[in-house]
């Protein structure tokens, strides 16, 4: 016959089980804190894995920003590196080549792909003088580049008269909340590019 076990028992299995899920919770949760400090300790040594030649392919762009001024463009300079060698280094030339995308990261990123024939920079890293702005910092999403090192911040160009931060404030709004005004017309019609895209079979991914 099975024999209920006694109520002081009853209390030690309860007191057991509770300690068990208290276990069981730390071990969940110290396992989530371990790894974001597993995270924290892997972007520490990012940092320190800053060698002397980030350091040089920085001070080439902020040296280039400075004597872009004087060239008539503006204090902004990007230098493009593969295996350790500047394949691209251009600065801003948005005055002098009247062309308002000529942003330093923009020409850097055409230069290395016609001097490198390719459409995508993967296997590239990128050094600009500031935090690129919205539009370079697409672009260097559009050309796959590997990593950005910036000198810089949004906050610095924006104290020199530049509008990086205000157009990284607009960028996320919503269509009508935005300064420039923005309407959405023939939508359907607009899918038919996407159409033929779809169907040519020629087509060139990237
Ligand atoms: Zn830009």
């Amino acid at each position: 016959m099975e024999r209920k076990p006694s109520r002081p028992v009853q209390i030690l299995l309860y007191i057991g089980l509770a300690l068990g899920l208290v276990l069981l919770l730390r071990l969940a949760f110290g396992g989530l804190t371990g790894s974001g400090e597993r995270m924290q300790a892997k972007r520490a040594a990012e940092t320190d894995k800053i060698d002397v030649m980030n350091l040089a392919f920085m001070q080439r762009a902020i040296e280039l920003a400075e004597q872009n001024i004087r060239q008539g463009g503006g204090p902004f300079a990007a230098v493009i590196v593969k295996d350790g060698r500047i394949v691209a280094e251009t600065g801003n030339t948005v005055t002098k080549s009247l062309d308002p995308t000529a942003h330093a990261e923009v020409n850097a990123i055409r230069e290395a792909c016609r001097r490198l024939q390719t459409f995508e920079l993967s296997g590239c890293e990128i050094y600009s003088s500031c935090e690129p702005c919205p539009m370079c910092m697409a672009a260097i999403y559009w050309a796959r580049l590997d990593k950005l090192y910036f000198a810089a911040t949004r906050q610095d160009a924006a104290a020199a008269g530049f509008d990086d931060d205000f157009l990284y404030k607009e960028v996320p709004l919503a269509c009508g909340e935005r300064s420039l005004p923005c309407v959405n017309i023939m939508a359907d019609e607009g899918k038919q590019p996407f159409a033929a895209w779809a169907r040519y079979e020629e087509k060139i991914p990237y």
